[in-house]
């Protein structure tokens, strides 16, 4: 033996150590085989499959998760023909039937005449990694879910009205239905504060708010906080009739809650004044000169003597 040969042979000997010693999963296949020429041992540890099992690139791709297995296949397919390195993530099947998250780099290795010869490549474990991700997608769900919340009562915010109106407002108008506001404040909610302090007064905005929650019932309509002891309902596919039982009823449902406010110059318990609005939007209209017509209802029904509904005329 020469030394250069012995050289060679501890080289590909070290080699072979470094490539086994690695977590990631070292593999080469054949390109006009479609068989593999080598696929590291670590393979069994990660998937449970034996290195002997997995011969061909039809054993690979049986092995991978049904939902990315089209993608994965055709995308390396097509990237691995066009001569171009590439990495694909997706679950790749383990022997006892669960999925790991595998991440696969590629480089393609081309002959002297440019033709593609074979592939070499990792694969990593990137359970962990994915884990990490789908927990930050769910977190950033909750956040969202969060940003839409009133975080006192529970309820829809003032974000969530807003982003709901704007919603309802252009299918109103796209579908020629109308659409109705109720606004809604507490009667002397300042004096209630007054009175019983500011911490009854949050439990009083609590119970408040989830009495009102029941008022309308169909799908689409909200019920928000508009701020402080404001509260908003957005009732789509609404006529005016419809909306001003749906007033009373807010109405009603904090009478029946007898809520005492010994302090109302008003009442013994606890009301509210209301202010409906009623429009099947066109062109010219505008959501935000609309809700100010409804508000502006609801000033008269303080101006009223408060705990009454003013409707349109
Ligand atoms: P009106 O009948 O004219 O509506 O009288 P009011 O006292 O209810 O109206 P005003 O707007 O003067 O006062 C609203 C009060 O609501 C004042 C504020 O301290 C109270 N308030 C607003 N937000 C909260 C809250 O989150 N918690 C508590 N406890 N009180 C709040
Ligand atoms: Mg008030
Ligand atoms: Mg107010």
């Amino acid at each position: 033996m020469t030394d250069s040969s012995k050289d060679t042979e501890i080289d590909s000997a070290v080699y072979k150590t470094l490539l086994e010693s690695t977590r990631a999963i070292p593999w080469k296949i054949d390109w006009h085989t479609m068989r593999f020429a080598y696929i590291g041992p670590q393979i069994e540890s990660l998937l449970g499959w034996s290195p002997a099992s997995w011969a061909t690139v039809e054993d690979w791709a049986t092995r991978i998760h049904p939902e990315d297995r089209e993608r994965v296949v055709n995308f390396c397919v097509a990237q691995s023909k066009a001569g171009t390195d590439h990495e694909a993530d997706y679950r790749a099947l383990t022997q006892d039937g669960d999925h790991v998250w595998i991440r696969d780099v590629v480089h393609v290795v081309r002959n002297d005449a440019g033709e593609v010869d074979a592939l070499v490549g990792f694969m990593f474990d990137i359970s962990e990694r994915k884990k990490t991700e789908e927990q930050l997608v769910v977190l950033q769900k909750e956040l969202e879910a969060l940003s839409f919340k009133d975080g006192l009562t529970g309820v829809a915010n003032r974000r969530m009205f807003d982003a709901i109106l704007e919603e309802e407002w252009a299918h109103a108008r796209r579908n020629n239905q109308p659409l109705s506001v109720i606004m809604l404040d507490i009667d002397y909610f300042k004096q209630y504060n007054d009175c019983y302090g500011h911490i009854e007064g949050d439990a009083c905005l609590k119970r408040v708010a989830q009495t009102l929650s029941s008022a309308a019932t169909r799908a689409r309509d909200l019920f928000a906080r508009f701020g402080g002891e404001e509260f908003v309902l957005v009732l789509p596919g609404t006529d005016e009739g419809s909306a001003a039982k749906i007033a009373e009823r807010c109405r009603s449902l904090i009478f029946k809650e007898q809520i005492p406010h010994a302090q109302s110059p008003v009442s013994q318990i606890l009301t509210v004044s209301l202010g409906v609005g009623t429009i099947i939007p066109s062109h010219q209209d505008d959501p935000l000169a609309f809700v100010e017509t409804v508000d502006k209802r609801l000033y008269q029904a303080k101006q009223h003597g408060r705990n009454c509904i003013v409707k349109g005329s």
